[in-house]
């Protein structure tokens, strides 16, 4: 009975890698897990305070579809001020989670049999919305050596490239594009004419390195898609809210189906977004520091057993090459079985991740040291 658009798409991997590591935990096993990418900390407590407030003053009713007013004004300024967009309020719309504003972005400008193009690895749910939307997703390779910098994108534009996905900081390598490499990708979709979904959401967690939004480049602005989220800089997950900058007409589309599916963002959640924007950024600061602490001890035990990693420079994911001892399908079986360590293999992000291993380091330092040990203990 399903849908032939259902059998295109697989389950998504990272939340599948989760849930087989949650289920053990409820057999009683002590599972370290580094799948999900998911802050280990809690939301800040004014941005829960805003919220638990706003349900209290009977903020509890639908909202407009694309968002309240005053959670539109302050994404727009920070857009303006932080990234250096001109956003207004009205090219915001506010959507449950920055996964639904990706669905909703493909579903509005993809047709049948168009293309769109993935740096591959690339996170799980890009591939799912291209398929879901009727188009192709084509594979561009990156370079490990070279931070994951896409090279050939020129060689695989084709006359049905629609969308090209940029994600910098990135998931799974944590790798951040320079100027310089997004200049080179404004310039091909300039060129040809091609929209960029520029998916933010770890603008924040980003260690020793500039964040660049490649919709304040010159001539990119209409052509860029921007998306971010509140789930990683403000640990809100669970709250599920995300926004998207975009020009008036793709804006609309997406409205459209917005409206006819979840209809709003939650209401007393968008309160809590406006705070989260507008108060205290001290809580973001210190969560980026406990990352980068943690980032350097994993790396460090990685390479000190010849597993290769490159320093991420933002998110909180180690994207390792463990073709040393097996390819990444083998190794994060044999973790999961005889060590209780539970990671992504590499191949859910992608064909260039077979040998690779994708660690989320947002669980605490004494959990990344025990696994580590545990690595040790069944791979040396
Ligand atoms: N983009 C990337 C690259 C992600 O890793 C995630 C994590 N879930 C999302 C988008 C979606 O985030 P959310 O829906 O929680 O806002
Ligand atoms: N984005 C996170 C991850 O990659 C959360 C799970 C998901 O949404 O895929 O692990």
């Amino acid at each position: 009975m399903a849908s032939s658009r259902l059998k295109r798409v697989e389950e998504s991997a990272t939340i599948k890698a989760a849930s087989i590591a949650n289920k053990l935990r409820e057999e009683g096993v002590d599972v370290i897990g580094f799948t999900l990418g998911e802050p280990d900390f809690d939301t800040p407590r004014h941005i829960c305070d805003a919220a638990a407030d706003a349900m209290y003053r009977g903020k509890t009713h639908y909202t407009p579809s694309a968002g309240i007013p005053e959670l539109r004004s302050a994404i727009a300024q920070k857009l303006c001020t932080e990234n250096k967009l001109e956003a207004k309020a009205s090219d915001i719309l506010v959507t449950t989670g920055a996964k639904q504003a990706i669905f909703e972005i493909m579903m509005s400008v993809l047709d049948d049999g168009d293309e769109a193009i993935l740096f591959d690895p690339a996170w799980v749910s890009y591939d799912p919305g291209i398929k879901f939307a009727g188009a192709n997703t084509v594979w561009v390779p990156t370079d490990p050596e070279d931070g994951f910098k896409p090279y050939d994108l020129e060689g695989h534009i084709t006359e049905k490239t629609k969308l090209i996905v940029v994600n910098s900081p990135g998931n799974p390598t944590g790798a951040v594009y320079d100027r310089k490499t997004l200049q080179n990708i404004a310039d091909v979709a300039i060129d040809h004419d091609i929209l960029v979904l520029s998916d933010e959401i770890y603008e924040k967690i980003i260690y020793d390195k500039e964040h660049l939004s490649i919709g304040s480049f010159e001539g990119m602005q209409d052509r860029t898609i921007t998306v971010n989220g509140f789930s990683k800089a403000y640990a809100m997950t669970g709250w599920r809210l995300g926004y998207v900058c975009a020009r008036p007409d793709i804006f609309k589309g997406m409205l459209k189906i917005q409206s006819h599916s979840v209809s709003n963002a939650t209401s007393f959640v968008q309160y809590g977004g406006v705070a989260a924007l507008e108060g205290s950024q001290k809580p973001v600061a210190e969560m980026v520091d406990e990352f980068r602490t943690r980032r350097d001890v994993l790396l460090e035990g990685l390479n000190s057993i010849d597993i290769k990693c490159q320093k991420p420079g933002g998110a909180f994911y180690a994207f390792a090459d463990v073709s040393e001892y097996g390819n990444g399908d083998e190794v994060a079986e044999k973790l999961l079985k005889d060590a209780h360590v539970a990671v992504t293999p590499g191949s859910a992000f992608g064909k260039s991740g077979r040998n690779f291993i994708r660690m989320s380091y947002a669980t605490s330092l004494e959990r990344i040291k025990e696994g580590l040990e545990r690595i040790e203990k069944v791979l040396v």
